[in-house]
């Protein structure tokens, strides 16, 4: 991070998010040391939006009228004390490259998301959740500073104590508070890098609520998958996943070429509501005979999806949608309402997962979770009959006094965004003037 290059060049490339419904050309900047971007001449008045590995499924990773800094390239370890277990680093290293280094050590992050393909940059600028929200809470409450450079401002150390506002801003900020250059993250010890996984299915819904509330307390992790093409006495059925750490076994890192790639945009057919229904049957029944208590390395667990690479092409050339949502707990049932709107709808989704978020509140003014329940569904993107539908959706969630996922949207309002975060009156005035994105431009038009 200290060290400095030749300034490298901006080049103009075609950028789109994991759903691929929007493909925008623009500048791009791929720097290799944070000194590029620092002393540039000119930097100070370049509207930008950094990005990291773009698995964010719509339009908070695309410009419209900035140059695009791709961080990927800030990837370096920069320090780690064994007393504190703090780990400094480039904020472009993805966690992938993160647990290669540290399962071996017995430390492993204390947050991560449905894919290790995430940077640190990332990962704080979405404040984003895992499976053991209820015990860990977000990715930010491990966070205990990093380097911020913003354009009125310049670089700044931002930590709790010296800049609590824009730790709070920045922390599910999208990016917006400035770039972040280097992340510094307490890890967490383990004793095997396995975990004992017991899956449960359930009959419907309430099945659901039932599980994951006797399993607040008792489990780490926990996450449902549901078939949320079934319909009538069957709504609401899926598999329930509940894992502890294993307290033997070795620390094996995951293999880094495992994965199978998705060789070309597949026909539109492949995700017709008819294919999803008969995969997600086949999917409840095998998981059914498979239900019970099995050790699982930690990648097949937390990851699973990372096994085939370029899923996102299974939905063909128009991309998919991502939907996902948080009711309070109170508003639990607004969830089994939602099933019933989409099983009833033509569109199917095999990628529904319904989790638990605890009590534990994120910190930052923008952070998604909220105690409650999060529904994520994927679509594939039929145009217009989508974004119906998923307007309806809204309309549920907006009724439930609950809120949708920025890090997932390409599509929703800006009266949707204000019902659901309370502080953006707040985070707005820490936005850096030049950082912006598509979505920050349709939220503020
Ligand atoms: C298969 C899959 C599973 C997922 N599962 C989950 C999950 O379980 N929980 C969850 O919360 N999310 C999940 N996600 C979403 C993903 O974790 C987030 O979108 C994550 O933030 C992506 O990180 P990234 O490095 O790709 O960042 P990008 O997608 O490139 O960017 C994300 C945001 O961070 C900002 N940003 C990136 N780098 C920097 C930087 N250096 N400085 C300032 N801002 C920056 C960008 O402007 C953008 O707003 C999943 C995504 C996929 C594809």
């Amino acid at each position: 991070m200290t060290g400095s290059a030749a300034e490298t060049a901006p080049v103009m490339e075609t950028a789109t998010s994991w759903g691929r419904t929007e493909r925008v050309v623009a500048l791009t900047l791929h720097p290799v040391f944070a000194s590029e971007l620092v002393d540039r001449p000119g930097a100070g008045a370049m509207r930008r939006l950094p990005v990291g590995l773009r698995r964010s499924y719509g339009t908070t990773v695309l410009p419209e009228d900035e140059v695009v800094l791709d961080l990927t390239g800030l990837d370096r370890l920069v320090a780690f004390d064994p007393e504190t277990r703090i780990l400094k680093a480039g904020a472009g290293l993805s966690l992938d490259r993160l647990m290669r280094w540290s399962v071996p050590r017995g430390l492993f992050p204390a947050t991560v998301p449905g894919t290790r393909f995430v940077t640190l940059g990332g990962a704080v600028a979405n404040d984003v959740h895992g499976k053991n929200h209820a015990s860990a809470g977000s990715f930010g409450r491990a966070v205990t500073g990093f380097t911020l450079l913003r354009s009125d401002r310049g670089v700044v150390r931002v930590d709790r104590e010296t800049e609590p506002e824009l730790f709070a801003a920045t922390v599910g900020g999208l990016g917006l508070t400035g770039v972040i250059l280097d992340v510094s993250l307490r890890l967490v010890p383990i004793s095997s890098s396995d975990l004992m996984v017991e899956t449960v299915p359930f009959g419907d819904f309430a099945d659901f609520l039932a599980l994951s509330e006797e399993s607040l307390g008792r489990f780490e992790h926990s996450v449902a998958w549901v078939d949320c093409t079934a319909r009538g006495a069957r709504l609401g059925r899926g598999l329930f996943e509940r894992a502890d750490r294993a307290e033997t076994g070795g620390l094996v890192p995951h293999d880094p070429g495992r994965g199978v790639p998705v060789p070309f945009d597949a026909p539109s057919m492949a995700m017709s509501r008819a294919a999803v229904s008969a995969f997600n049957r086949a999917h409840y029944a095998r998981g059914r005979r498979k239900a019970g208590r099995v050790r699982t390395p930690y990648a097949a667990f937390f990851h699973p999806l990372d096994g085939l690479r370029d899923w996102n092409r299974l939905y063909g050339r128009n991309g998919f949608r991502q939907y996902q949502c948080v009711v309070p707990n109170e508003a639990a049932e607004a969830v089994a309402v939602m099933l019933d709107v989409v099983s009833g709808s033509d569109q199917g989704s095999f990628l529904a997962v319904l989790k638990r978020f605890g009590p534990i509140p994120g910190e930052g003014m923008l952070s998604f979770p909220m105690p409650g329940v999060t529904l994520a569904l994927d679509f594939r993107n039929d145009g217009a009959s989508t974004l119906a539908l998923l307007d309806r959706l809204d309309a549920i969630v907006r009724e439930a006094r609950g809120r949708l996922y920025p890090a997932k949207d390409g599509r929703m309002s800006p009266a949707m965004f204000r019902a659901g975060y309370p502080a953006l009156e707040d985070f707005t005035r820490r936005v850096d003037p030049l950082c912006g994105s598509r979505f920050w431009r349709r939220m503020t038009a």
